[in-house]
């Protein structure tokens, strides 16, 4: 162990999936020295994606823990309920509400929150789901519900439609664009994707957009672009994030939505790293820069980050991106960071027997992979990405 690794503070901002990642890792690489966790939540960090599907259904489930293992053992200050309010980058120290910590290096792992735009703000009845509290109120709100509207597609928005359609309620999908989930998978998974919601009895509305709510302060319907009104007890708004660096606003690292990091994680200060779904990388295999809003990519960055921190030779962010999800029993995984107009051959099982192994390119190169119900031959695809089409 060097006398560095000993001896140098470390500040984690985020007591979420990528904060704590970035503590275990530093331990396990021989890290003895303080690390300080700060979190705005009161809670331990907590598992999010159980948030959206099985926990969203049983009224006695608890937050899922992130750790097994006692926390004593990490040797944390575990600072929870603790909000970061900026950081004084020439004197490396973090602020806090009236106080301040010092650091060798700071890592930010702050997340994103909910896009709430204007329309949906102040409604009783309308819903957004990132956190624990938001979760409960939710689970609640289904549990009286009969018509429940889901506003935007993507991966958040299928799997609530979903989870409420399991639990029986009459269901509406709202989706601006042709197809759901069409950003990140193009257009034919996103068709498939739209059957399976039609299949399950989930009215899916593409390519509109809600225009006004109705009610009495509570919401009662859903005005759509063309007049339709879609009666609703609740609407659940999954309509993209925001990252969570409003508190850096002025510590001149720089900022663009997300914070901006070189491939190994360090941002525009040498001594503050970032990690999770705030950080914004430089994409793998071709131009500009990629923000992963998926677990996989909390944890690689995380570890990534941890190995960095103090290293002479860092190393680059090598992991390929990849993300599942969870829809009527059905697990959709995919690899990769295809463009919505990449092309896309199926080269195992089919769409119509609904289990399927696809990759996706683009001028030669295969740019990603998904599939349902084929996990071992997706996995195999790992190598395959960024790399000339056989
Ligand atoms: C409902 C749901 C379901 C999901 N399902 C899937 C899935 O099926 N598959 C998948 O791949 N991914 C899924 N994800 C995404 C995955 O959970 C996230 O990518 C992951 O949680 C990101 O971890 P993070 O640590 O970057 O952010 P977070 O987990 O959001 O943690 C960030 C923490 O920082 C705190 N914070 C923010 N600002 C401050 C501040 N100023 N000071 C102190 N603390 C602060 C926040 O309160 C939060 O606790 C899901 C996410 C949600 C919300």
């Amino acid at each position: 162990m060097t006398d560095q690794l000993s001896a140098s503070a470390t500040v984690i901002v985020g007591a979420g999936l990528a904060g704590l990642r970035t503590a275990e890792r530093l331990r396990r690489l021989g890290h003895t020295g303080p690390v300080t966790v700060v979190g705005a939540e009161p809670h331990l960090p907590y598992d999010r994606p159980p948030l959206s599907k099985a926990v969203l259904t049983d009224p006695a489930a608890e937050r899922p823990p992130l750790r097994a293992e006692e926390y004593a053992e990490l040797d944390l200050d575990l600072r929870l309920g603790t909000r970061a309010t900026g950081v004084d980058l020439p004197g490396r120290r973090l602020l806090l509400d009236g106080d301040a910590v010092g650091y060798d290096r700071l890592v930010v792992a702050t997340g994103v929150r909910p896009r709430l735009p204007a329309l949906f703000a102040g409604w009783g009845g309308v819903r957004l789901l990132r956190d624990w509290e938001d979760c409960v109120a939710l689970r609640s709100a289904l549990a009286s519900a009969r018509s429940v509207v889901v506003v935007g597609a993507g991966v958040l928005g299928c799997e609530v439609a979903a989870t409420a359609r399991g639990l029986g309620l009459d269901v509406t999908l709202v989706e601006r664009l042709d197809q759901p989930l069409s950003p990140v998978l193009g257009p034919v998974i996103g068709g498939h994707v739209a059957g399976l919601h039609r299949a399950a009895g989930v009215r899916v509305l593409c390519s509109t957009e809600v225009t006004g709510l109705k009610g009495d302060g509570r919401v009662a319907g859903v005005e759509l672009a063309d007049g339709m009104v879609l009666p609703a007890d609740v609407v659940v708004v999954a309509v993209g994030s925001t990252p969570n660096t409003e508190w850096l606003a002025t510590s001149g690292l720089e900022l663009a939505d997300g914070v901006v990091c070189d491939n190994t994680g360090r941002t525009s200060d040498a001594h503050v790293f970032a990690a999770g779904d705030v950080a914004r990388f430089p994409h793998p295999w071709g131009p500009g820069t990629v923000r992963f809003e998926h677990w996989t990519g909390a944890v690689d960055t995380a570890h990534l980050v941890a190995a960095n921190l103090f290293a002479e030779r860092p190393t680059a962010l090598s992991a390929v991106p990849y993300f599942w999800t969870d829809q009527y029993g059905l697990r959709l995984q995919a690899l990769g960071l295809p463009a919505p107009d990449d092309e896309l051959d199926v080269v195992a099982g089919s769409l119509a027997e609904g289990r399927f192994l696809a990759h996706y390119h683009r001028a030669g190169t295969v740019t990603g992979a998904v599939a349902i119900g084929m996990p071992g031959p997706l996995a195999k695809c790992r190598g395959l990405i960024g790399r000339p089409r056989a």
